[in-house]
Formats: C-alpha cells, structure tokens, sequence
C-alpha cells in the first residue's frame, strides 16, 4: 500500500511517500521538503497568510519530485493523508484541500493526521526504531509534553508546560540575542563555544513533583542577564546561550527520568525540532546508559517538520486499525487539537 503524507502545518510544506505491507513498520520510499525560513525570517517569526500563499505554490511540485524520486506514478498512491491540525489554519487548508482534491481525483481515500502524532511516530522512520511501550518526550516549536505510549493512538498525557514550550524557550532566548528566527540551532550552535555555568538561570518546577513543566521564566531571566550585561553582552553571548541551553536541557532531562521511573518504563523516545539539540541527546544518552533505558530519536533531518512523518503517521494508523481512510472528501482542519483527544477514537 503506499501513502502520499502532505504536511503544511506551519512553515515547511513537506510531501512524502511511504510503502506499507502487512505488520512491518512501513517504509520510507522519497520525501521532499521545502522549508519557509529564509522568508519569515525578516518579520523574526511566522507570517501566517504568507505561509499559507507559499504552501500553495510548493505542494504539487514537491508531490511531483516525491513521486520521480521513488519511480511511482500518482494512480498508483492507494492513500492520501494530510495534516489535520494543530497548526495554523490556513496552512493546514491547504495541504487538507490538495490532499481531498487528489483523493477525489484518483478516487482514492483520503485521511487526516495529527501533526503531534507525526512527531512522536517520526523514530518509528529511523535505522534503530522503537518498539511499543515507551516514554514519549515531545520536544517542539509549540508543544512540551512527556506521555505514556502504549500502542498507536494509545497516549497518556503524564505532563506538559504550562506556558512555553521548550523549543519557544530556545527561540525566544536566540531572538534576545539577536540570533534570528528560528533561534535554536543557531543559539546550540553557538552554546558550543560557551562555558555552560558561567550563568546561574533558573531550572522552573524542576523541583515540582510532577511532570510539567514551565518556561516563560526562564527567556525573563535571560533578558534580565543580558540587560545587566549592556555593552559587555556580544563577549558573553555564547556563555549566556551555552547557560540558557544547559538550563532547558537539564529541565527536560530530569522530567524524562521522573518519567521513566513513574511509569517503570524502560524505554524513551524523543520527539520533535528540539529532539535535534546535541547536548540534550548526550545528556539523554548518558544519563539512560547508566539506568539500562534504551532511548531513540528521529533521524536528525526528521526532527523538525516533514512530510515523511505524516506518511508514516498515517501508515502506521491504518495498519493498527486505529483508524480508516475515508472517501469524504469534505474536509475540515483543526487549528487547536490536543494529541489526547484523538484517543477515545
Ligand atoms: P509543533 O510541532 O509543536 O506544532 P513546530 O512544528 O514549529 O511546532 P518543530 O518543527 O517540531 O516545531 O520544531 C521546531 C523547533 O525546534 C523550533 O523551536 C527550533 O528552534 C527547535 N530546534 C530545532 N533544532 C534545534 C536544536 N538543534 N536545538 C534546539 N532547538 C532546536
Ligand atoms: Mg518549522
Ligand atoms: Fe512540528
């Protein structure tokens, strides 16, 4: 069975095909990205009629190279699945709308994703995939959440931030900086030249007793150091990213650990752009050697958006019989979606 994935939740417009044959975890046959960067980044953020104008113009071409890629034709594609949501509406239009359209065209059934179950999914397309229970850490641009997965579509919200999310943290702290939109990678990059205790900021709930988190403190904390730097910042801003990066990584850290040990899980995913922070894969790494957890990530071009995780999503559902693809091509987006919801389904 192969399933074309559209994603176009946000700023990348990513196309993937992926082949499914019984139980084996599907396969990944081409996928095609084009990232929005490079033209949000002089409005320091997301311009939301802009992305959805740009997913327009990128979607077919890339579905088009998709298909060359892995020597297929469009009548051959048995599925089409399309990120439903969560994600800015009028993105997620256009990937729903080109996705029911062929759908109809071929006469094939369409089926609509969860953007967050892409993500946590995504490991399931690298060389050393998991295997069912773990702890998921959902890492991204606008979720923080460690869940109990059982299965497909069997998620247990354990905790989540309160306010921003870790990948928010990063990119809010970058802009403070001056280190452009998005600020993550950049802000890592330079962390890597920087002492990481030269700065005392704070680690909030870290001593909570539960699995939240919150971290809209902490990008207060870092403009406050910034301030008191003034003109002595550009000498101390890779010491101020390397502290900031320690702070959020050490806080995702413990929470993954408290995880495990609440769940007595012995296995740990991590999921999402963040999931792509070296120091938090070595931190992760090292820290579930010495307890015998066995810990997976997405390949680290599979960590932010991509259409590959929709395909696979989608794949991965319709093996478990989770869900049907469906030949109402009446479709709808759903901007705000929690991943728990579709549970019940
Ligand atoms: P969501 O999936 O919650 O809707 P999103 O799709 O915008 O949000 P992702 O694409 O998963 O989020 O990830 C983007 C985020 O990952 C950005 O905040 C970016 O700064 C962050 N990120 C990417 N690479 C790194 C890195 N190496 N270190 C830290 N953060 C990173
Ligand atoms: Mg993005
Ligand atoms: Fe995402």
């Amino acid at each position: 069975m192969l399933v074309l994935g559209i994603e176009s939740s946000c700023d990348e417009t990513g196309v993937a095909l992926v082949e499914a044959a019984g139980i084996a975890v599907p396969r990944l046959l081409s996928h095609a990205l084009h990232s929005q960067i490079d033209m949000h980044q002089a409005y320091g953020g997301v311009v939301p009629e802009l992305a959805s104008r740009d997913h327009i113009r990128r979607v077919l071409p890339l579905a088009t190279r998709v298909l060359a890629d892995a020597g297929r034709r469009l009548p051959e594609v048995d599925v089409v699945a399309y990120t439903r949501g969560p994600g800015l509406a009028g993105a997620l239009l256009v990937g729903a709308g080109v996705a029911c359209a062929l759908g109809a065209a071929l006469g094939k059934p369409v089926l609509g994703v969860h953007h967050l179950e892409g993500h946590l999914l995504s490991p399931f397309l690298s060389a050393d995939p998991p295997g069912f229970p773990f702890v998921a850490l959902l890492v991204s641009g606008g979720h923080t959440q460690l869940m109990r997965v059982e299965g497909v579509g069997r998620y247990q919200l354990l905790g989540e931030t309160i306010d921003d999310a870790a990948g928010e943290a990063f990119d809010k702290s970058a802009k403070l900086l001056g280190l452009g939109y998005p600020g993550g990678p950049a802000l890592s990059r330079l962390a890597e030249q920087g002492d990481a205790q030269a700065f005392k900021l704070p680690r909030p709930l870290l001593h909570s007793g539960d699995l939240d988190f919150s971290f809209a403190g902490l990008k207060t904390a870092v403009l406050t150091q910034a301030r008191k730097l003034g003109e002595g910042l550009p000498a101390r801003k890779a010491d101020l990213a390397a502290s900031t990066e320690a702070a959020i990584v050490e806080v995702l850290l413990r929470k993954s650990l408290a995880a495990l040990q609440e769940t007595g899980l012995q296995r740990l995913v991590v999921a999402g752009g963040v999931g792509a922070n070296r120091r938090l894969r070595e931190q992760l790494d090292a820290a579930c050697a010495r307890l015998g957890v066995r810990v997976h990530y997405p390949e680290l071009a599979l960590c932010t958006d991509n259409g590959a995780m929709i395909a696979m999503a989608a794949a991965m559902r319709l093996a478990a019989g989770a869900q049907q693809a469906s030949t109402d091509y009446a479709f709808d987006v759903k901007p705000r979606w929690p991943l728990h919801e579709i549970v019940a389904a």
